[in-house]
């Protein structure tokens, strides 16, 4: 099969053919386009970056086969980063340059993955932000090159399914649903990686009994569902730690819409299947299968509601309760 480049190149103005193809190339072929971190950035890592252990390391590795496998599916040429592009900083140090637990990092060509130490001290929690952040790494791009009095500037136009408007007040659409196809990745992976010789211990963990009702208890106690937890586990004498699949409302908006969708195409044997046709596009970056998959199922102008949803918990609320009465299900 031919497997097609994640990115693409539109031009404005006297961009030569043989400069938008290097363009594409350093983009799309893997290691080659990766070259130096920002020079602030690039110091914290030297003087404060961790070593990545050998079990950190095989996560890496599940993950870069997940992510490739999926590229392939979508016909896309799959490509790995090189390790020294992941980096684990300490907290006080990442939060001086990112925020949240982990970061896909972009300065001019080169692409790395900043994680929070804090935030991956367990194995389970290193793999699964590991797999969520190369699914944003590795998502179809459209850069578009615009030749100006000064040289070529280059916007990013398509970064998965986000669609990123050229006006700056119009801002970007389908982000939410761009991280319900990243987050959806790392729940069905889970059972995968925690099968992997290195989380063994995990494993065990996971299925014994004191496990099940310790994610029983905490479900009672925070509302979440038992099986969205990705970890929980008594500290100290008292307390239990936790921690969640990342996005719950937009997954479940994802899986609402991918169920309903399956109950009308006898294609698909499951939701995962038309979750695929999803998973397919944030790689390849066709959006006419998706889009005319949901507005058969849930009418005219359903899949621009779903392009406002953004990657807040609130507007991934509101767009389900809208997809709820756009399917015939009476909300109250
Ligand atoms: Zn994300």
């Amino acid at each position: 099969m031919n497997e097609k480049f994640r990115s693409r190149i539109i031009t404005s103005g006297d961009v030569s053919p043989d400069k938008k193809e290097s363009i594409r190339r350093r983009h799309t072929d893997g290691p080659m386009y990766f070259e130096s971190l920002d020079p602030s950035i690039a110091e914290a890592v030297d003087a404060h970056g961790l070593e990545i252990l050998p079990e950190e390391i095989a996560l890496i590795r599940f993950a870069e086969d997940v992510t490739n496998e999926a590229m392939r599916k979508a016909g896309v040429k799959p490509f790995e980063i090189p390790l020294n592009h992941y980096h684990v900083l300490p907290a006080e140090v990442y939060e001086k340059h990112f925020s949240g637990n982990a970061t896909t990092y972009r300065y001019k060509w080169s692409e790395s993955i900043f994680m929070n130490a804090d935030s991956v001290n367990r194995k389970v929690l290193f793999g699964s932000i590991t797999l969520h952040e190369l699914m944003h790494v590795k998502s179809h791009r459209t850069l578009h090159v615009i030749a100006t009095d000064t040289g070529l500037e280059i916007n990013h136009r398509r970064d998965g399914v986000s669609v990123i408007s050229n006006k700056a007040e119009e801002g970007e659409f389908f982000r939410g649903l761009h991280e319900a196809i990243v987050a959806t990745q790392e729940k069905i992976s889970f059972p995968d990686m925690l099968s992997i010789p290195e989380m063994k211990d995990d494993k065990n963990f996971w299925e014994s009994s004191e496990a099940a009702t310790y994610r029983q208890e905490m479900s009672e106690y925070t509302g979440v569902p038992a099986d969205d937890f990705l970890w929980v586990q008594p500290v100290g004498d008292t307390g239990i730690e936790w921690r969640q699949f990342s996005y719950h409302h937009h997954r479940e908006v994802l899986k609402f819409i991918c169920e309903k969708i399956q109950e009308t195409y006898s294609e698909y044997a499951d939701w995962v299947g038309v979750y695929e046709e999803f998973r397919n596009a944030h790689f390849n970056g066709d959006l006419l299968k998706i889009a005319r998959l949901v507005e058969d199922r849930f009418g005219k102008g359903s899949f621009r509601i779903l392009g406002e949803m953004t990657n807040d918990d609130e507007s991934a609320i509101q767009c389900l309760e809208k997809m709820k009465v756009l399917s015939g299900i009476n909300v109250r």
